[in-house]
């Protein structure tokens, strides 16, 4: 079976790593030269809306599916008119526009922060007259890693918020003073049959996430399975699905999902029995789904903008490298760690020392 996938960075690459194994092959479409994955797969070059390259992609592939949200939604059109593409192109239209993200959550009863659409300077100042300060403007399309955001504190940052986005339109929600930010990753397969990975607990610093934890029993389990549950029986969802939220108190409001494998779920590589690439890969394959059960206590650290030196990091005796084998350039991801052992206080003590090599 040959795996397409558009895309060409480190998700790819894991995907291609995880589905190896099983004896699955990949192809990547990717407009960059030396795409990230092309050492795990063939490599199409080309944009995801060359019709010719599409359709080399759709003549080889046996399923395709997709690492980034940033994709034409055409592309997948063009894709499913001739092979299976998962996850639903719907998945990705919704996920592409946090306008229609939100008001998704809301229609499925999913609480999130107050927001309001803003297409120009009035409808921001009309929906700062609701919203409490702070409140935070996100360009509604093309966001990622906290790009595209300005943060309000008061009327008088209005105009000038308004200006950095250049007028494009976007969302207005309020700032949350959120206890902690969590995520949890689920899987459905093609027979609608889903599973769900231990809530993470993520920690992000201008808005890249650095460091994932994975708690054991979390209070707030079931409640974020509903959420997720709710988002992939109204998608008829195939594949991997993240899905980020925000606790205050008890309460969880949902930020966003991913309709693909997500950063806070690398943990599940050396800490759970089935990662989400290879469950990611099962679903979309039509096979059985793999037990999602974590085998310890878990957490990840991404390596971003440089890496430190190897051999102080594989010191630390619970550890599993990944590197991507990319460029370095600050705020890249360029891999991260993995930390997985039988007790929580190794656990601390490896992130302790890991925090000192690699900081978060
Ligand atoms: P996003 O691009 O929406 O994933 O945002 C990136 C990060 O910015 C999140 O992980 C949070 O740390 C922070 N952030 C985004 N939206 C909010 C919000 N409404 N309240 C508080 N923090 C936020």
């Amino acid at each position: 079976m040959i795996v397409g996938i558009l895309g060409g960075g480190q998700l790819a690459r894991m995907l291609a790593l995880a589905g190896h194994p099983l004896g699955l092959k990949f192809i990547i479409l990717d407009p960059e030269k030396e795409a990230c994955a092309k050492g795990v797969a063939k490599h199409i070059h080309g944009s995801y809306d060359d019709p010719a390259k599409l359709e080399l992609l759709a003549q080889q592939a046996d399923v395709v599916t997709y690492e980034f949200e940033n994709i034409p939604a055409s592309a997948l059109e063009f894709l499913a008119n001739q092979v299976p593409v998962y996850p639903p192109r719907s998945a990705l239209i919704t996920a592409q526009d946090r306008l229609h993200e939100k008001a998704l959550f809301s229609e499925l009863g999913i609480a999130t922060a107050h927001f309001a659409p803003v297409d120009n300077l009035a409808d921001l100042k009309n929906a700062m007259q609701k919203i409490l300060y702070p409140a935070l403007i996100k360009t509604r399309r093309q966001g990622y890693d906290g790009k595209g955001q300005v943060v309000l504190r008061s009327a008088t940052d209005l105009d000038a918020a308004w200006k950095t986005l250049q007028g494009v339109p976007c969302i207005v929600e309020a700032l949350i003073p959120f206890d902690r930010e969590i995520s949890i990753i689920a899987v459905r397969n093609r027979k609608g049959k889903s599973k769900y990975y231990p809530v993470t607990e993520n920690v992000h610093d201008a808005g890249i996430l650095r460091s994932s934890k994975v708690l054991q029993q979390d209070p707030v389990q079931n409640l974020a399975i509903d959420y997720v549950q709710r988002l992939l029986h109204h998608l008829d969802y195939v594949g991997v699905i993240a899905l980020e939220l925000f606790q205050v108190g008890e309460q969880l409001l949902a930020n966003e999902f991913a309709p693909r494998v997500h950063n806070s779920g690398h943990w599940t590589q050396n800490g759970s029995i089935i990662d989400q690439f290879e469950n990611h890969l099962r679903a979309i394959l039509d096979l059985p789904l793999g037990s999602t059960d974590s085998i310890g206590h878990a957490a990840m650290i991404n390596l971003i903008g440089t890496v430190p030196k190897y051999e102080k990091i594989l010191e630390q005796t619970h550890v599993n490298l990944h590197l991507y084998g990319k460029e370095e350039r600050p705020g890249r991801k360029l891999g991260h760690i993995n930390i997985c052992t039988r007790d929580e206080n190794t656990l601390a003590n490896e992130i302790e020392a890991l925090v000192k090599i690699a900081p978060r």
